[in-house]
C-alpha cells in the first residue's frame, strides 16, 4: 500500500507524488498532519488555516471518488510530523511514502528526518519536485551560477519553456476495491484544526471551483492583465494566490490554460505574457529561498541589510497595522488586508515601502504580521515581496528610490474608488483631494474623523537614505 503525505499540494489533479502513488496498481492513502504549535510559531493566519481546513475537506470528497480515503492527524511540530508518518506507515503496512518537496529549511529538515525515520523500517521513500515550474537549481546562468536578477531568469525561463513539457500530468485513475482502504474510511474522523480559523465563505475550495476562477480569469480577463494590474478599484488581478500558496493549484495548471486561452503568450506586450511574468517572479522567490538557507533564517540577502539601525517605534507599528497612519491609500489597503485576509500587489508595495522607508521599522515586522493575516502568506513570496520592498534582498528596489505614499494613491487610484470603499471616514472628501484630506479640511474648515499623518514623508525620505547609506557604507 502506498501512503501520499500532502502538505502545500492540496490537489488531485496534477500532484506528481499522488500521480506517481497511483501509477503502481496498489491501494494508496493520503495523510494530512496538522501542526500547530510550528503554525503559531510562524505567525499563519487563521484565514489560510481556515483554507486549508476547508481545502481538505473538499480533497477527502475529491480523493474519495478515487477510492483514496485521506487521514488527518495532528503533531505538534516538524519534527514530531516526521515521527507521526513513520509511526503511521508501519502501522498500516505501507510500502513506499510519496511527497512533493517543500525548500524552506524547516521543511527540508523534517523530510530529511522522515525519510530517515521511514527507511530505517523498510520503507521506500519517494520526493518530486512539484511547487513551481522550474525545480529550483534548474535555470542557471551560462556559467552555472544561481541567478540574482530577475529579468535574465524569467529570459532564461521563457528559454526553457520552449523545450521542456510542462503539461499538466493526467488525472489519477481510481483505485480498486480493497479491505484494508474500506477499514481505514470507516476509521476516518471529521477534520477539525486544533488552530484558530477564519471563514472562507468568499472563496471556493473544490477543485473544479478553482480550476474554472482559473479558466474564466484566463479567458476573461488575462489579456487587459498588463493595463489593469496595478490599479486597486479594479479587480484585474487573478485572486489566485490563496491556491498557489496550499498548491490547490499548481503554476503547470496556470501556464497551460493560459497558453490554451491565449496564443499570443509569447508576445512581450500581452497580457497573458505579463501573467506569466508574475508566476515566474513565483518560481524566482522559491529558487531565492532554496538556494539561500539564510533566507529561511530571515537574514537579509544583501548583508549591509543587517546594518541598518531601524527606529522600530512600537506606537507608529501599531498604527500602519490598525490603518491608522493618515496616509489614505496606506490606510484603505491595511483595512483590504484585515478585513478580507488579501492585499493587491501595488498596495502591498505601498505599505511596505511605507513602513520600512517612512516608519523606518524593520521589515521582518512587517513580514510577520503579513503573514497572521494574508489568506495567501507564503514564505518565499512574502520574504521576498519584503525584502524587495525594503532594498536590502535579490533585485532589490534600490533604496534611494522611496515611494511616496500621497503620489503613489494619487497615481493608483487617482479618482479615489479604492480608498472610499475602505475609508467611509473620507467618503466626503470631494475628487483627489481625497490624498490629502487634512488640507482639504483645513481650507474649507471641515471636520475629519480620521487622523492626521503620523510621520512627515519628505522628512522621514532624508533620514531612511541617511540610516541606509550609512549601513550600506560601513566598513
Ligand atoms: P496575479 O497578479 O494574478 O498573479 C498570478 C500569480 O503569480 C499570483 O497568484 C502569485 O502566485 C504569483 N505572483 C504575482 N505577483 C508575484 C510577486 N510579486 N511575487 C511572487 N509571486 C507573485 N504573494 C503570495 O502568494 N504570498 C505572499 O505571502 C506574498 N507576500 C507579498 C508581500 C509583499 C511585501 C509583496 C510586495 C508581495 C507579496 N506577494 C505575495 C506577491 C503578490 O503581491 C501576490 O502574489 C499577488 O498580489 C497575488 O494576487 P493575484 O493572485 O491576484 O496575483
Amino acid at each position: 500500500m502506498h501512503l501520499v503525505w500532502f502538505r502545500r499540494d492540496l490537489r488531485c489533479l496534477d500532484n506528481r507524488a499522488l500521480h506517481a502513488a497511483c501509477e503502481a496498481n496498489e491501494p494508496v492513502v493520503g495523510l494530512f498532519v496538522e501542526t500547530p504549535d510550528q503554525w503559531a510559531a510562524h505567525h499563519m493566519a487563521p484565514i489560510q488555516a481556515g483554507l486549508i481546513e476547508a481545502r481538505l475537506k473538499a480533497l477527502r470528497d475529491e480523493l474519495g471518488a478515487l477510492n483514496i480515503p485521506l487521514l488527518v492527524t495532528r503533531a505538534a511540530d516538524y519534527k514530531k510530523a516526521s515521527e507521526t508518518v513513520a509511526t503511521l506507515a508501519n502501522s498500516l503496512n505501507i510500502n513506499a511514502v510519496f511527497v512533493n518537496r517543500e525548500y524552506e529549511l524547516n521543511e527540508q529538515n523534517r523530510d530529511r528526518q522522515a525519510q530517515q525515520q521511514v527507511e530505517a523500517q523498510g520503507i521506500d521513500w519517494y520526493a518530486y519536485h512539484d511547487r513551481n515550474l522550474f525545480a529550483p537549481g534548474t535555470i542557471r546562468s551560462g556559467k552555472g551560477d544561481a541567478y540574482k536578477v530577475f529579468t535574465p531568469f524569467k529570459k532564461a525561463c521563457l528559454r526553457a519553456l520552449e523545450s521542456m513539457d510542462q503539461s499538466p500530468l493526467k488525472a489519477p485513475v481510481p483505485r480498486a476495491d480493497d479491505k484494508r482502504l474500506a477499514a481505514i474510511f470507516a476509521s476516518l474522523e471529521p477534520i477539525e484544526f486544533d488552530y484558530p480559523t477564519k471563514s472562507v465563505s468568499a472563496w471556493p475550495t473544490t477543485e473544479k471551483a478553482i480550476l474554472d476562477k482559473l479558466r474564466t480569469y484566463c479567458r476573461e480577463q488575462a489579456a487587459d492583465y498588463k493595463t489593469h494590474r496595478d490599479f486597486p478599484a479594479i479587480e484585474g488581478t487573478s485572486q489566485l494566490s490563496p491556491y498557489l500558496a496550499i498548491g490547490a493549484l499548481s503554476p503547470r495548471q496556470c501556464l497551460a490554460r493560459l497558453q490554451s486561452e491565449h496564443p499570443n503568450w509569447r508576445e512581450p506586450d500581452s497580457g497573458a505574457a505579463t501573467w506569466l511574468s508574475e508566476l515566474i517572479w513565483r518560481d524566482f522567490y522559491q529558487e531565492v529561498s532554496a538556494q539561500n538557507p539564510s533566507i529561511s533564517k530571515k537574514h537579509c540577502f544583501l548583508e549591509w541589510g543587517e546594518s541598518v539601525v531601524w527606529d522600530n517605534d512600537n506606537a507608529r507599528f501599531e498604527a500602519w497595522k490598525a490603518g491608522k497612519t493618515g496616509f489614505p491609500i496606506v490606510d484603505a489597503a491595511m483595512q483590504q488586508l484585515n478585513t478580507t485576509g488579501w492585499m493587491h500587489n501595488r498596495l502591498r508595495m505601498i505599505v511596505a515601502s511605507f513602513l520600512t522607508k517612512d516608519l523606518l521599522i524593520d521589515w521582518r515586522w512587517g513580514e510577520d504580521y503579513f503573514m497572521s493575516k494574508l489568506i495567501d502568506g507564503d514564505f518565499a513570496s512574502n520574504n521576498g515581496g519584503w525584502q524587495w520592498s525594503a532594498s536590502v534582498g535579490t533585485d532589490a528596489q534600490p533604496y534611494f528610490r522611496i515611494f511616496n505614499p500621497t503620489t503613489q494613491g494619487e497615481r493608483f487610484d487617482s479618482d479615489g474608488r479604492f480608498i472610499r470603499r475602505w475609508l467611509p471616514a473620507l467618503k466626503e472628501v470631494p475628487g483627489k483631494q481625497i490624498h490629502q484630506p487634512w488640507s482639504w479640511a483645513e481650507k474649507y474648515a471641515q471636520s475629519l474623523d480620521y487622523p492626521k499623518p503620523i510621520v512627515d514623508h519628505a522628512k522621514q525620505r532624508k533620514q531612511a537614505l541617511a540610516i541606509f547609506e550609512a549601513a550600506k557604507n560601513q566598513p
